[in-house]
């Protein structure tokens, strides 16, 4: 199994435009958009997610805090287990949510952080050499929205040393130590979009797997700069040379056949062999459909 098919096989999520949006990537204990559904479809495995990644506040992307809250607190299983709740910073329908949750849940058995965030930040995963950062995306007309990655530190050696022999690093190595010859690097694994225009593609470059959004099948049906198209999301995807796409958020106003044509249609004028897969769930809310 690829790397990328690695991640989709532990990413599990529920999207429709207007309707309700998250996705839950298991290894790192972080879900990313809390629609409604959420403690519904995860019953008891909503205990294993420590972090909530908002990528702003509108209904179909928090309704779900509410209910997902109030089970953490009371259902069965690891109640005093801490949760975080990144945000960004200044977003006033998540302020006044975060009000009314301060009312309803005043004391919930577990540890309840809010943190709002910036484009640019950094947060720390459970899993040794992971982390998450943050960056902007276009999507509201006032305030901030953000996209988050879920990144990798690695090693590789440097250009400069590409052409040695095994026996010359081994010299190099016993002279001057690993850290001469290596340098670290972030490697993008899991790119989400969030709701925005099309990411620039340098912030999803080379992700084992890009969750874009892709509302809408025609150009000419958005009003508001705000969403993306499904070719767009694609080419976002090939510029930025990643290993898979999952397209999400598509609006209700399209049958699930016209959905798969317009995909199947735009990957064949793209000429890419990518795969592509797409949440448009009207049984499975787990299901990705997979394209080519
Ligand atoms: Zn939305
Ligand atoms: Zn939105």
């Amino acid at each position: 199994m690829s790397l990328f098919e690695n991640l989709l096989a532990n990413l599990e999520g529920f999207s429709l435009a207007k309707y309700s949006t998250w996705f839950f990537y298991g290894p790192d204990h972080v879900l990313l958009d809390c629609g409604e559904g959420v403690s519904t479809t995860l019953t008891n495995r909503i205990y294993a997610i420590e972090r909530i990644l908002l990528s702003h506040g509108h209904g179909d992307h928090v309704a779900g805090i509410p209910g997902f809250l109030y089970s953490r607190a009371s259902s069965m299983g690891d109640t005093a287990k801490p949760l975080a709740i990144y945000y960004p910073r200044g977003d006033s329908n998540i302020d006044r949510l975060r009000k009314y949750i301060a009312q309803i849940l005043p004391n919930p058995p577990y540890p309840l952080s809010w943190i709002g965030t910036g484009p640019g930040e950094r947060i720390e995963l459970p899993v040794p050499n992971r982390h998450v950062r943050t960056f902007p995306t276009v999507h509201l007309q006032r305030g901030a929205s953000l996209g988050y990655a879920v990144v990798e530190s690695r090693s590789r050696l440097k250009k400069e040393f590409a052409a040695l022999s095994q026996k010359e690093i081994v010299a190099v190595v016993r002279e001057k130590g690993r850290d001469y010859l290596t340098e670290t690097y972030e490697k993008n694994l899991l790119v989400y979009s969030g709701d925005s225009m099309p990411l620039p593609p340098a912030l999803a470059e080379e992700a084992e797997v890009l969750l874009h959004e892709a509302t809408f099948l025609d150009p000419g049906e958005r009003d508001l700069e705000i969403h993306s198209t499904v070719v767009e999301a694609l080419r976002v995807a090939i510029e930025a040379r990643v290993s898979s796409l999952v397209l999400f958020h598509l609006s209700t106003r399209y049958g699930k056949k016209d959905v798969k044509d317009a995909i199947q249609s735009a990957v064949a004028a793209a000429g890419t062999k990518l795969p592509v897969y797409y949440t448009f769930p009207r049984g499975l809310p787990t299901s990705f459909q997979r394209v080519q």
